[in-house]
Parts: structure tokens; C-alpha cells; sequence
């Protein structure tokens, strides 16, 4: 035990050198998130969350990282970078799961076009043969995306452009849709993809992540075949870019700027998703943005009631299609739109957890079983109540760490956890928007924020001695 906190004591040393050695920036897009795993005869293992940054690591930093790692750790002969697992990984089907694993919005999620178009489909599994992720979710589609007032712009913007003939005067272009995690984004984005499968064959669509672009895009180099890469876009007619803010790096957003303008220009649709507004893509650069700013720009917005309501009864449809024992009364349901006030993702998790409740349990489920399933879920329903006052303090006190720590940019885990944890609890406690819990957090950025609090809620996932303590701290924080 004792040995295990020195290494891990060691690491952070380690990890200060290279933000020192790298500079703030570089050190941010390639080692924030990486982790140490284990170290031990003569082997360094460390984890970062994706692929990419797994090959990044491996071709540009391996031997610094060494040096930098010797330095403060001793001797080693080896360093091994893995792809740390994220929940919902183990329900893929088989044939996907041979690759290392990162949950199915950070994939690929499809080339989505016919047998008819084989020179695309030729140039896209070149550039994916290693690698390919996740197929597109066939029940994602317009069919069963509920519209309501806060995403019927983002819906009709999207149905527009889907169902456009091929060679019409293009309306918006590029289309950007922004919205916070979960609020249908990837969902649209599907559906569009769908839409034009079923109704314009002839269109050709490429539907891929920011991570995935740089993925191929490193691929190609390696394999000294960006001719190939770039050829893939010229092929295309509609483009579709999930999660543009993980977009890093100068040489891939010339890449993703050069391929991004030769179809616009070229009056060819591009579509771009991202969790905040281009004016707020502080990594990429202004003249990108401003392209970007040039099409329609919509975002998402929570759904309200009403249309909490009407998720809830499409996806508890859905379910009892699959499987008619999952009876969920009406009753419950309005109880979850009522109790659930988040994203479209939360709904869907409350009902699941209900629904597994229900399964496991064999117990029908009444009002007061939903209650009990989801008390340590969300927030208490007065959340203008709670201060992020208070939840510093709570957390601090729990994890005996100083308000000053909690708020100072030291990075030793006995810090960042809580610190995460603080910041989870912030944004689910509290209606405080992710810059503002930034600020209050000692200054941070929303995507330092956003990142935590997205960080805590897979491993929760995974992780019930971590599920158990944050439920005991929102019912700490609850009671003031
Ligand atoms: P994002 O990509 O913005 O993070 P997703 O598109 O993955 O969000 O949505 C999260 C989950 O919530 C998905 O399962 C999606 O089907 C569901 N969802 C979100 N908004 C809606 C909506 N308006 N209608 C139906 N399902 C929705
Ligand atoms: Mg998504």
C-alpha cells in the first residue's frame, strides 16, 4: 500500500515535469487525461480514455515520457499505453467488441451509404480497416425523435437539409448544432443519415466523429496514404461530424478545414455537431469559426415537461416492443418527467434503472419504488436551494481537503477527485451553467468542468463503491 502511494506520488511528479517540459497546452490535449495503471517489473502502464490518444501518445511522446518517467520512478524497459474501458462497452455485440472500447458516441458510428456507391465505401474501410467503430443506431431515427419547443429549430433544420433533392440550392450550409451532452445531438445527427438513406440513395453520406477523422487522418499517415484520405471527401455529398470540440491539434484542423472547405465550397452539405456554440471552440482556430458561424447556427435546449413526458412514453414503448413483462404504470412515468429535469440521456437512465429494478426484483413497480430508485439519482427538486458554497464544503470535509486545494490548480489525484466530484455535484445540484461552476471552482474552464462531470458519471457506471459515496454526499448536501 504504502509502495503503491509512492509510486503514485512519483507519477505526479512525473506529470508535473511534462506539463513543464510541454507547456500548459500541449500538456492538456495529450496527458491531462492520461492515468498510471501500474508499474512493475521494468513495465510502465498507463491509461488515457481513446484510441486517438493512445496513438498519439505511442508516435509523438513515448521516448519523453520515458526519459520524464525514468527521471522519477528509476529504471524501466517498457511503457504500455491501454485505452481505459468506459461502461457500455461489454453490451456491444461481439463483432465490435474486439477493439479496446470507447462508448459508442466517440466512434464511428457508420459510412452510411449503399452497396451502389463501392469507390466510397472502398476509401472509407481503407481508412478504417484497423479500427471501425460502432454501426449507426437504427433506432435513432426522425421517426423517433419527440420534437418540442426546445428542439424543434434543430429538428426542422435538420429535416430540411436531410430531405433537400441532391443538387438543390442548399439553404443552410454548413449546418451547427450545439447542445449539452445528451440532448439528442448524435440522436439528429442519425436520423439525418437515415432519412437520406431511405429517401436519396443516390446521396452519399459520411457520418464520423471528430475523433474518428483524426484517427483516420493519423492512420493515413502512417500508412503514407493521405492521397486516400483526402480522396474520401471528394466522394461525398453530405458530411456529418459528431462531436466537433474533441477536434485537436494545428495539422488536423488544417486537415479538417481543407476537406471542410472543398465541399462547402462546392456546394456540398456539411453537417457539424458540438457541445457548445463556435464563438466557444476556444481550441480552434477564429478563421475556422467564423466558417462555421457562416451556415445556420441552432442549439438544443433541456426539454421541458411536456416533451420529458413524451420521451419517456416513446422510450417506455420501445421497451415494452422488446420485451412486454417491462410495465411501467403512467402514474411512474409522470412522476420521472417530473422528477428527472435533465437530458433526454437522464430520462432514458431513470427509466433503464427502473425498468432493471423492476426485472431483477420481479416487484411491479409502484410510485414508491421509482422513488426509492431514483432518490440517489438526481437532484432534489428545489435546486436553487443549494449553493456550490455548500458543496465545497461538504466534499471538502469528506475528503479532508482544504477549500484552498479544492480550488488551487494542484493536480495530485487526492485533489482532482474530489474536486470532480465537487463539480459533478455542482451541475447536478445546482441550475449553475458549466462556465459558471468553472469560475467557481478557482477559475476553470467549462470544459474542464464538463469533462469532470462527465469523467464521474461513467464511473459511477462502473464503479459502486464511487456510485455509493456520491449518493451519500448529495444526500449530505440535500440536508445542508
Ligand atoms: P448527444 O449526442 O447530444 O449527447 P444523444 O443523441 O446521444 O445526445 O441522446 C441521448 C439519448 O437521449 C439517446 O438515446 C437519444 O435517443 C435520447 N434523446 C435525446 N433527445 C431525444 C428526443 N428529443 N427524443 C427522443 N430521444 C431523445
Ligand atoms: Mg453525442
Amino acid at each position: 500500500m504504502t509502495v503503491l502511494t509512492d509510486v503514485k506520488t512519483r507519477w505526479d511528479r512525473v506529470a508535473q515535469r511534462l506539463r513543464a517540459e510541454l507547456g500548459e497546452d500541449l500538456y492538456t490535449s495529450w496527458f491531462a487525461r492520461m492515468e498510471l495503471e501500474d508499474f512493475e517489473s521494468g513495465r510502465l502502464v498507463v491509461s488515457v480514455p481513446t484510441r486517438f490518444l493512445k496513438s498519439w501518445i505511442e508516435t509523438h511522446y513515448v521516448s519523453k515520457l520515458h526519459k520524464i518517467g525514468e527521471a522519477e520512478l528509476g529504471a524501466f524497459d517498457s511503457i504500455h499505453v491501454r485505452v481505459r474501458m468506459r461502461a457500455g462497452v461489454a453490451q456491444r455485440p461481439a463483432a465490435e467488441a474486439g477493439q479496446n472500447g470507447h462508448a459508442s458516441h466517440n466512434g464511428v458510428h457508420a459510412v452510411a451509404q449503399s452497396h451502389q456507391q463501392p469507390s466510397v465505401i472502398a476509401a472509407a474501410q481503407a481508412a478504417t480497416t484497423v479500427d471501425r467503430g460502432p454501426q449507426l443506431d437504427p433506432n435513432q431515427t426522425f421517426g423517433t425523435f419527440v420534437v418540442g419547443s426546445s428542439n424543434q429549430l434543430a429538428h426542422a433544420a435538420m429535416c430540411r437539409v436531410a430531405d433537400a433533392a441532391p443538387g438543390a440550392a442548399i439553404s443552410f450550409n454548413p449546418l451547427f448544432i450545439h447542445a449539452g451532452s445528451g440532448l439528442g445531438k448524435t440522436h439528429l445527427l442519425s436520423a439525418v443519415a437515415h432519412r437520406i438513406r431511405e429517401r436519396h440513395p443516390e446521396r452519399r453520406v459520411m457520418f464520423l466523429t471528430a475523433e474518428r477523422f483524426m484517427i483516420n487522418f493519423v492512420m493515413a499517415l502512417r500508412q503514407r496514404d493521405t492521397l486516400a484520405f483526402k480522396d474520401q471527401f471528394a466522394a461525398i455529398d453530405v458530411l456529418l461530424i459528431d462531436d466537433f470540440q474533441f477536434l485537436q491539434g494545428k495539422t488536423m484542423q488544417q486537415e479538417f478545414c481543407n476537406a471542410f472547405n472543398s465541399l462547402v465550397d462546392s456546394r456540398r452539405q456539411v453537417i457539424v455537431a458540438a457541445d457548445v456554440p463556435p464563438s466557444q471552440l476556444d481550441a480552434i482556430d477564429q478563421r475556422m469559426r467564423s466558417r462555421l458561424m457562416g451556415g445556420l447556427v441552432v442549439d438544443i435546449e433541456l426539454p421541458d415537461l411536456d416533451t420529458r413526458r413524451r420521451i419517456l412514453k416513446s422510450r417506455h414503448e420501445t421497451m415494452l416492443k422488446r420485451d412486454p413483462s417491462v410495465l411501467i404504470p403512467d402514474d411512474v412515468l409522470e412522476f420521472i418527467a417530473n422528477r428527472v429535469t435533465g437530458t433526454g440521456r437522464e430520462l432514458e437512465g431513470a427509466l433503464n434503472r427502473i425498468a432493471a429494478y423492476q426485472q431483477f426484483n420481479q416487484a411491479a413497480v409502484t410510485l414508491d419504488l421509482a422513488s426509492l430508485v431514483l432518490r440517489d439519482m438526481q437532484a432534489n427538486p428545489d435546486g436553487s436551494r443549494i449553493k456550490i458554497d455548500d458543496i465545497l464544503k461538504i466534499v471538502g470535509r469528506h475528503f479532508n481537503v482544504g477549500r484552498t486545494d479544492l480550488l488551487s490548480p494542484r493536480r495530485a489525484r487526492s485533489v482532482v477527485v474530489p474536486r470532480q466530484i465537487g463539480m459533478y455535484l455542482a451541475k447536478k445540484m445546482t441550475a449553475r451553467s458549466l462556465p459558471e461552476i468553472g469560475r467557481r471552482f478557482g477559475g476553470r474552464d467549462h470544459s474542464t468542468v464538463l469533462h469532470a462531470v462527465r469523467k464521474i458519471e461513467d464511473q459511477i457506471k462502473t464503479d459502486d463503491k464511487l456510485a455509493r459515496e456520491v449518493a451519500l454526499l448529495i444526500r449530505l448536501v440535500e440536508q445542508g
